[in-house]
């Protein structure tokens, strides 16, 4: 019976999808594809060019996937609209979580500040640590979509598998807070020339970031510090994990060692720390 309500209310809160435009750059390597197909079917002996001109635009396409800025494999917000900009807005965005040690600190370090933020949670996590999700919500950030599994080879999943694992945390999300994840970002950022229409039929935006800490690589927070807050400005997107991964010498989690000082430049700046949801839509659910 609760599996039940559960579902409904994963149905019911689901995003509307929109119709799917391609780039024109995926434009013109479909239109490459059929016109390889067509040219072997009328001329089988032009083979070596069609299937070379069709390996030279696959490597260009993993080339992009590579360029996780880039929009070259579909629409990609890397910074606010100018609307969020204009009204002094940042957004903070965390992906990886829920972590039952480092999420509930960060949680108390946002409130420190006022300041609200975004949780790009991975499905299975967010499935195994339900209560975490629902303070994320209750204390006014917004839960968005990084995935079911987090799998190293998401980037060269086929379109069966990208539209599960994007689904599987839609409805894992909206399960528990009623609401599902409006933008999407792939994990470790590398997109698949595949997910365009997997986000179309999902509803979801896809979002990379305006500078990244990489608090995963370095054990150094001021090195995470300094990639965050130089030239920060209105507008940015700003990517940290709170995962607990990587830590400082003395132990800490990074993201819990850059946070504080993190915030107070942000707001030494006039700088409004808002979730993607409020920039994006003006609301906050
Ligand atoms: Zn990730």
């Amino acid at each position: 019976m609760l599996v039940e309500r559960e579902a409904d209310t994963a149905v019911a809160s689901a995003n509307q999808g929109y119709p799917w435009k391609p780039t024109p750059a995926v434009r013109l390597s479909m239109l490459l594809h059929a016109a390889a197909v067509a040219t072997v079917a009328m001329q089988p002996a032009l083979w070596p060019w069609a299937l070379g001109a069709v390996a030279a635009n696959n490597l260009l396409l993993t080339a992009a996937v590579f360029w996780p800025r880039g929009r070259v494999l579909g629409a990609n917000l890397v910074r606010l609209p100018a609307a969020a900009a204009e009204r002094k807005e940042v957004s903070l965005t965390f992906d990886d979580g829920p972590d039952p040690e480092v999420t509930p600190r960060v949680l108390d370090l946002l409130d420190r500040h006022q300041a609200k933020a975004s949780f790009f949670c991975i499905g299975e996590k967010a499935a195994a640590y339900p209560h975490i999700v629902r303070e994320i919500v209750r204390r006014g950030h917004s839960i968005e979509n990084h995935s079911h599994r987090h799998s190293n080879a998401f980037a060269f999943y086929g379109l069966f598998r990208l539209k599960r694992e994007l689904e599987s945390a839609q409805a894992v999300v909206a399960g528990i807070t009623g609401r599902a994840p409006r933008f999407f970002r792939a994990p470790m950022g590398l997109r698949s020339p595949l997910l365009d229409p997997v986000l179309a039929q999902c509803g979801l935006r896809y979002v990379s970031w305006t500078r990244r800490g990489l608090d995963v690589m370095h054990r150094d927070p001021e090195r995470v510090l300094q990639r965050l807050a130089s030239g920060l400005a209105a507008g940015d997107i700003l990517l940290l994990h709170d995962n607990g991964y990587s830590r400082t010498r003395d132990g800490t989690p990074v993201v819990l060692a850059v946070l504080p000082e993190l915030l107070d430049r942000i707001q030494a700046k006039g700088l409004r720390l808002v979730t993607l949801v409020a920039a994006s839509y003006g609301t906050s659910s």
